[in-house]
């Protein structure tokens, strides 16, 4: 097939909404339901692309610095504003489409990052490789899962590390930053529970607000053994404070969405490790352009995601296993449909998903796989099962 004969015909953007396998509480705020924008991409050549934004309203870059989006807000920019500009243009420019994408609307990064994908999705189809090729190959065959545990009483925190530890996971993060005695007594329970069995992560999710009150609360933790502090406080000087008074690895989440972050968070030393997401970044692309200026400035990342559906999750996994970088586990969900689950607990986070095939897994560790693209098939009657209008 002549690849340079192949046109976008049709963008479509419907949303799914699927229930999370608990409410996952976090220092912003809390969630029960997941609601996703499904981008699917149609040529002329009968192959299809798929992309996914998971949005959230409520969690964005420091001081607004980037905002929220809702699954309204992404359908209405991708059918007004980016698909028309790209029917007709050929799905292999990936590049020159996303520029142009950035050009016609500003922001947007969820709704965008869906085109992104898609456009991968068809090039990895065509050309018959997985979408790890098109971004330099493979070098993580298996990708080191960290799971996510939710502001909760001690005691339930500590039966979900329990779990997830059964499960053969070896990294957690837990969610802290709203009341320093219950992150201590959380911590505490935790380790008392499990030992060593499990690293644990730090996440607040800038909820300890003034530097000072992060400095005394992780000064407190540090005795339980935690490997990273994610996102303690808002703002890049408040957040190399914190890192400057601390032992504990400060990581920058929602201080970390572009290129230009790193630079600056290099600059400032505003953190030791940064969490990189696709959705951020306005796409794969804009992933391995923060992770290019991630190597450049000597800082290892992970590579997360806002906890998407088997999509955007295939767009995460296929990013991790072509960066070197992302040496730290990542937090993903364990993508499989209701029956095909993996895990009882461990990185499971939806009770089911819109995708036919579950990810390969074994002690803590999700296999890429193969296929062509981002190596995803929709089940049509989930997707009829979980819609949601917009
Ligand atoms: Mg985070």
């Amino acid at each position: 097939m002549g690849t340079n004969k192949i046109k976008i015909t049709e963008i479509k953007v419907f949303a799914v909404a699927i229930p999370r396998r608990r409410f996952h509480k976090m220092a912003f705020a809390g969630e029960s339901l997941s609601i996703s924008n499904i981008v699917v991409i149609e040529t002329d050549k009968g192959i299809k692309g798929i992309g996914e934004a998971r949005v959230m309203q409520n969690w964005g870059g420091d001081y607004n610095r980037y905002y929220g989006e809702t699954p309204e807000l992404v359908a209405q920019v991708i059918r007004k504003y980016l698909a028309p500009s790209l029917i007709g243009e050929n799905p292999f420019a990936i590049e020159r489409l996303t520029a142009q994408m950035d050009d016609i609307i500003k922001g947007y990064s969820y709704a965008k990052a869906a085109i992104n994908m898609a456009l991968h999705d068809i090039k990895g189809k065509v050309l018959n490789i997985p979408a790890y090729e098109l971004l330099g190959g493979l070098v993580r065959p298996r990708i080191r899962l960290m799971h996510s545990i939710g502001i909760m009483k001690p005691e339930d925190a500590a039966a979900e590390a329990y779990a997830v530890a059964e499960d053969g996971i070896k990294d957690i993060k837990v969610k802290v930053g709203l009341d320093l005695e219950n992150d201590v007594k959380t911590v505490e329970a935790i380790r008392a529970r499990v030992g060593k069995a499990l690293q644990i992560t730090l996440d607040a999710n800038q909820g300890y607000r003034l530097a000072k009150t992060a400095i005394i609360a992780l000064n407190e933790l540090e005795k339980y053994d935690i490997a990273i502090a994610e996102q303690p406080v808002e703002g890049l000087g408040e957040m190399a404070e914190v890192t400057r008074r601390v032992n504990i690895p400060v990581m920058a989440d929602e201080s970390c969405w572009t290129p230009r972050d790193v630079i600056e968070i290099s600059q400032l030393r505003a953190a030791d490790c940064l969490s990189i997401y696709v959705a951020k970044a306005g796409g794969i692309s804009g992933a391995m352009k923060v992770a290019a200026v991630a190597a450049g400035a000597g800082l290892p990342f992970n590579l997360n995601g806002s906890g998407e559906l088997g999509v955007g999750n295939a767009a995460s996994v296929h990013t991790i296993a072509a960066n070197k970088g992302a040496e730290i586990g990542a937090v993903i969900p364990l993508t499989a449909p209701a029956e095909k689950r993996q895990t009882k607990v461990g990185n499971r986070s939806y009770l089911d998903d819109i995708v036919v095939d579950a990810y390969e897994y074994e002690n803590g560790e999700l296999f890429v796989p193969d296929r062509p693209g981002l190596g995803i098939t929709l089940d049509e009657e989930k997707v009829n099962k979980y819609w949601y209008e917009v």
